[in-house]
């Protein structure tokens, strides 16, 4: 059972080191889909309350009568929607507050990037069409059923996305189907280039090791199937055999993306990197 609360906020637009805008806005704290890769599960926030990630949502209420004033003090240049938070969870059907704020930045004319995995975006391609949606990064992921139960088993189901992301670039919406995390022996990419074929490319973000949660991700998938858990643990001890499952996977995608003539792009993890969030290079 999901705890939703309903919160006033002091700020809505919050500035950014993720380069794809200088400001974030997360209209909800918390999170539906309760994704176990999920990096905002180990954040400072997040650790500090007493529920688990994916039991609560915080609806910050008072949010776009916030974006209203802050735009015309902040003039953020772009806004990231959606960075710690999935701004189309279901509360939204309920609470439409992503839905303000959409409307908000199409008044002021402010471009805005949505990071989403919910079909229910297309409900607002109206709103998404009227030029200041620059990009929608939809993530898909494909694992098998078994894996997809075992690692985000809350998440709308891979078909359902696969459909609203088609949906979208038939509405001529800018979207990038993007894989993350992509995880060896669990993530299907070949029809990665053959699914959407009208998408500018196709976007894959490897696993992050450097987690916190990492090893859970490789429990729960040890879990599902010994030896696929296996070889992935092995990949958290050992710099070669890291590296060459990488490689590997390079190669594969580099090799279909060229069969398909597609565009892609990558973002591979250091093997003993600290986490940092600069994810879209
Ligand atoms: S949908 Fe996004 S914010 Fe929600 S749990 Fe999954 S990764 Fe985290």
């Amino acid at each position: 059972m999901v705890e939703i609360n309903e919160v006033s906020v002091n700020r809505v637009l919050n500035p950014t080191a993720i380069n794809l805008g200088d400001y974030v806005i997360n209209p909800y704290v918390g999170c539906e889909f309760s994704c176990l890769y999920c990096y905002v599960r180990s954040n400072k926030v997040a650790s500090k309350r007493k529920r688990p990630w994916g039991t609560y949502v915080d609806i910050r209420k008072n949010a776009p009568d916030l974006l209203e004033k802050e735009i015309c003090e902040k003039k953020p240049k772009t806004v990231l929607l959606g960075s710690t938070t999935e701004c189309f969870q279901p509360v939204e059907k309920k609470f439409q507050l992503t839905k303000r704020i959409l409307e908000i930045l199409n008044n002021h004319e402010v471009p805005y990037i949505i990071l989403t995995r919910s079909p229910y975006v297309v409900e607002y391609i109206p709103l998404l069409n009227q030029r200041f949606c620059k990009r929608i990064y939809f993530t898909v992921n494909n694992y098998s059923d078994i894996f997809k139960q075992a690692i985000e088993p809350k998440s709308p189901s891979f078909v359902s996305r696969n459909i609203a992301i088609q949906a979208l670039l038939d509405a001529g919406m800018p979207v990038i189907p993007y894989y993350s995390p992509v995880i060896p022996w669990v993530t299907e990419i070949k029809d990665a280039f053959s699914l959407f074929t009208t998408a500018e490319r196709v976007d894959f973000e490897y696993l992050n090791f450097n987690l916190k949660n990492t090893q859970d991700i490789i429990k729960s998938i040890s879990l599902t199937d010994r030896a696929r858990g296996k070889n992935i643990s092995r990949m958290f001890y050992e710099k070669n055999y890291y590296e060459q499952t990488w490689d590997t996977m390079d190669e594969e995608i580099e090799r279909q993306a060229s069969r398909a003539n597609k565009r892609y792009k990558r973002y591979r993890h250091p093997f003993d990197a600290f986490f940092k969030n600069t994810y879209f290079d």
